[in-house]
């Protein structure tokens, strides 16, 4: 008991903490360089429509290629971004860097697609995100109407902030998803009067969805609400046959995971792309 006392006493000394706190710092400072030398890059993620098997878009995730410690996935930084600031230049980056990547595939010859991009909560309240995205847009040369920015329900907390923020970003022409919708606590209420285009189904609910009756009811339930409030949906995490017939049978429209591909690195997609049509 002594001995256990004795080293909680000693723990604000523990140089584990010391510690810690250089590693949070020595990653922050990797970050900025990281950024000024371009280490980052964008895997791609099909989305697929269930009746017609064709891909109508990607989701843009974002990975930095660490000197050191070697490809990171976003869990990794991402977190460290949003406190400390970082994530206004990365998100920017990602951004530009999705929209130049639409616009050249454009150009080689795929047909037009969905470029889904992560906004998270930083870049979501940044002064004039939408002028900056508009600009963005302008610069790339991609079509508003196929960018989608996924956000989350937490996002939307604050309704009247959020409407701004979701009027100005349609009024540029681009396209809403919620990502990892019935894992928050947003109010279906709110959620009718936004100007929000699509629900994104957590994998949670989709994972046990063959197993768990509660899940595959709550799947049917999103449903059957997005199509009562005229949006689409998306699955997201879907892995294996059966998952997809239960998505087929609920009328779930559009479906993402390991069932089709794993993110793709960005200058394998397009032969990805163009095999995977030829074999279809
Ligand atoms: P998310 O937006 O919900 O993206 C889906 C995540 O689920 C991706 O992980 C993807 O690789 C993974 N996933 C997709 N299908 C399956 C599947 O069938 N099974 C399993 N087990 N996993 C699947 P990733 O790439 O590690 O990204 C994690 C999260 O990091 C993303 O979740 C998103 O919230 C965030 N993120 C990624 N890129 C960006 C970005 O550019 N900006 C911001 N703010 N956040 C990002
Ligand atoms: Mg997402
Ligand atoms: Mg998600
Ligand atoms: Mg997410």
């Amino acid at each position: 008991y002594h001995a256990k006392r004795n080293r909680n006493e000693y723990q604000s000394y523990k140089p584990e903490m010391n510690q810690e706190a250089y590693d949070r710092l020595r990653l922050e400072s990797d970050l900025r360089q990281g950024l000024e030398q371009e280490q980052f890059t964008l895997a791609y993620q099909p989305l697929v429509n269930l009746s017609s098997g064709k891909i109508v878009g990607v989701e843009a995730l974002v990975r930095w290629q660490h000197p050191q410690r070697g490809l990171l996935p976003p869990g990794e930084f991402i977190p460290l971004t949003e406190d400390n600031g970082l994530i206004l230049p990365l998100g920017e980056w990602v951004l530009r860097a999705a929209c130049k990547q639409n616009k050249a595939w454009q150009d080689a010859g795929l047909p037009p697609m969905i470029m889904a991009v992560n906004l998270s909560m930083r870049q979501f309240r940044q002064h004039k995100l939408a002028d900056r995205i508009k600009s963005i847009l302008e610069q790339t040369g991609m079509t508003p109407e196929y960018l989608e920015l996924e956000i989350t329900e937490s996002m939307t907390s604050d309704f009247e902030a959020a409407s701004e923020i979701l009027s100005e970003l349609k009024a540029i022409g681009v396209q809403i998803s919620i990502d990892d919708f019935g894992t928050g606590y947003s109010s279906l209420g709110n959620l009718k009067k936004f100007p929000v285009d699509k629900l994104k189904i957590d994998r949670s609910f989709v994972t046990d969805i063959t197993k768990d009756g509660s899940d595959a009811a709550i799947v049917t339930t999103i449903t059957s609400m997005a199509r009562h409030l005229n949006l689409k949906v998306t699955a997201e995490g879907v892995e294996t046959d059966e998952q997809i017939r239960l998505l087929r049978e609920g009328n779930c429209e559009e479906a993402q995971g390991f069932y089709f591909s794993k993110p793709i690195p960005g200058n394998m997609f397009e032969n990805w792309y163009r095999h995977r049509c030829q074999s279809a």
